[in-house]
């Protein structure tokens, strides 16, 4: 009797002619996150199976592709060969949690004798002989046993379904540089496009020394953590004190927040472009503070040129962000004490509604040129596989 692990993937069917693109990017994906194990990966139909593993490693292999993008559910599962007395003697070793059950058998090879309905039922009084205490509901039992009995000669024999993170595979989508701040909403936003296929790289302003290599550290962990369900992040840190020293010499106080923001659009869109980098991603949700607003994000947007800006979370209340963020286990991360870059020279009254013509007669009196290319020349590059 082998131990086995069952893979399902969902939404990737219905992509038709794609679908062999999809699928050949899962497994490669599947396979890139358990480089640390020996495992094989076989296609039956539907399904990918994992054998040959090590059984000390298997939790940790049913974590690490429990993260993979496009993965639904997975069963750790027994495998005969398929026979009736090979499943039965699998079934009677099964551990069975709770006070009820009910089998569930899938015939896909119809050379097996005996019909579904008629096995399960035989299966289930094996299960009743050997648990006295155990009974029979067919409606809501706590366990279900399932036999799945495959084209390939094996039978499958499991008694859980776990559920995984879904999403498309990284990699069917093009890629979006992440504007990835060390607060709550941009390391979610990170994920949720990732999960629908897009590969990320993410941009972090730095403003050294006012904000220090622990504000730093935090977003580089928040990026490894992130990684775990996207792949590999080149993260591009930025230094921004020069550009925040300059408006604040130059401009009037309550424009430090739209500038800032205009030029972190401004040198995202470029590094985004050398990397060939095909959308902006921020954390930003609507009204949940004075840069959000829809007159400040029109007047950032305008600095950009050609890329669109994807704002997953811009309607979604903190509420539902911080639960996801708890479940992809950045939050304990996020709400570490270290300042961001966007509360030095925070002013006593951001505008809350700027207006474009005067946010330019502001920008003119820096020279936006100069200090984009000084930073972009500065610009540090770490990847989350070397860490
Ligand atoms: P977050 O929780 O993601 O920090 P926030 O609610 O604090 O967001 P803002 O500070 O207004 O909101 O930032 C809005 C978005 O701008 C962030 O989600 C992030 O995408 C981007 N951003 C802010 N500060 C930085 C930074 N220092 N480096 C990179 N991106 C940043
Ligand atoms: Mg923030």
């Amino acid at each position: 009797m082998n131990k086995a692990i069952l893979i399902r993937f969902g939404e990737i069917f219905l992509k038709g002619k794609n679908k062999y693109v999809f699928e050949n990017l899962l497994i490669k994906n599947i396979l890139k996150t358990l480089t640390d194990y020996k495992v094989k990966l076989t296609k039956i139909s539907g399904r990918y199976i994992l054998t040959e593993y090590d059984e000390i490693n298997e939790t940790e292999i049913m974590e690490k592709v429990s993260h993979v993008f496009g993965v639904y559910s997975l069963s750790g599962c027994y495998v005969v060969k398929t026979s009736e007395e090979n499943i039965t003697n699998c079934v009677k070793q099964l551990e069975i949690v709770g006070n009820t059950f009910k089998v569930d058998v899938k015939r896909a090879n119809k050379q097996f004798p005996i019909r579904s309905t008629d096995f399960a039922a035989q299966m289930g009084g094996v299960v009743l002989e050997n648990n006295n205490n155990l009974k029979v509901n067919l409606k809501n039992p706590d366990t279900t046993i399932y036999i799945e009995i495959r084209e390939d000669g094996n039978s499958y024999i499991y008694n859980s379904i776990v559920k995984c993170v879904g999403g498309m595979p990284v990699g069917s989508s093009g890629g979006g540089l992440l504007l990835l701040s060390g607060g709550i909403d941009s390391p979610v936003a990170g994920f949720l496009m990732s999960k629908r296929g897009m590969p990320l790289h993410a941009i972090h302003f730095h403003s050294f020394p006012y904000t220090s290599e622990l504000a730093k550290d935090k977003v580089i962990s928040l990026a490894k953590i992130i990684s775990e369900y996207t792949g590999n992040i080149t993260l591009h840190i930025v230094p921004f004190t020069k550009i925040q020293e300059e408006i604040h010499k130059h401009c009037r106080p309550e424009y430090m927040i739209t500038l800032m923001r205009r030029f972190m659009m401004r040198i995202s869109e470029i590094v985004a472009t050398e990397n060939n980098l095909k959308a902006i991603i921020t954390g930003e949700s609507l009204a949940q503070v004075a840069s959000q607003t829809i007159e400040s994000i029109t007047v950032t947007n305008n600095a950009i040129n050609s890329l669109p800006v994807l704002r997953p979370l811009i309607a979604m209340d903190k509420e539902n962000i911080i639960e996801i963020s708890k479940k992809i286990n950045t939050y304990n991360t996020s709400i570490l004490p270290y300042e961001d870059c966007c509360t030095v020279f925070l002013p006593e009254n951001p505008l809350i509604k700027p207006k474009l013509e005067k946010v330019l007669k502001e920008e003119n009196r820096l020279n936006v040129e100069e200090l984009i290319s000084n930073a972009i020349s500065n610009i540090e590059v770490i990847n989350t596989n070397d860490i």
